[in-house]
């Protein structure tokens, strides 16, 4: 299997400190643990919002699965509803080997973060962080 995205674990990404990743890590953590799901599943997500805030959000499932809401857009709607934005960065927790936020939530990315907002994903709460510019998660996105 080809690894088709360089994903990157330096410590300074994009102005963003180990400090603040540290942060998003804990509130996705923490707001993973409330995630409300009927499959196994447990998603957490914390938007660094360029205020410096920090938002999270989990996965809220819905037993009429359309309903389902995103960890990702939980978040980045929490952000909105402060009244804030632009999201610079957004981490994902979940325990998995790899996950990227699925299309809609890129849409929602790149709608209220831009091409160049990073988007990170822990496997475990501290475990190895892999980084991505949404824009390499969908190179050919509309602009
Ligand atoms: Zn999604």
């Amino acid at each position: 299997m080809t690894m088709l995205l360089a994903a990157t674990t330096s410590t300074e990404q994009g102005g963003i400190s180990e400090e603040t990743w540290r942060r998003l890590s804990d509130a996705a953590w923490a707001a993973r643990n409330h995630a409300h799901v009927i499959g196994n599943t447990r998603v957490g997500a914390a938007v660094f919002a360029a205020s410096g805030n920090v938002y999270a959000g989990c996965n809220v499932e819905h037993r009429f699965r359309s309903h389902d809401v995103h960890a990702e857009i939980n978040a980045l709607a929490t952000m909105v509803a402060a009244g804030e934005g632009p999201a610079v960065a957004i981490l994902v927790a979940s325990e998995r080997e790899r996950f990227t936020p699925c299309g809609a939530c890129l849409d929602w990315i790149f709608e209220l973060g831009g091409q160049a907002m990073l988007v990170a994903f822990e496997p475990a709460p501290g475990g190895e962080r892999q980084t991505w510019r949404a824009e390499e998660l969908m190179p050919f996105y509309p602009r």
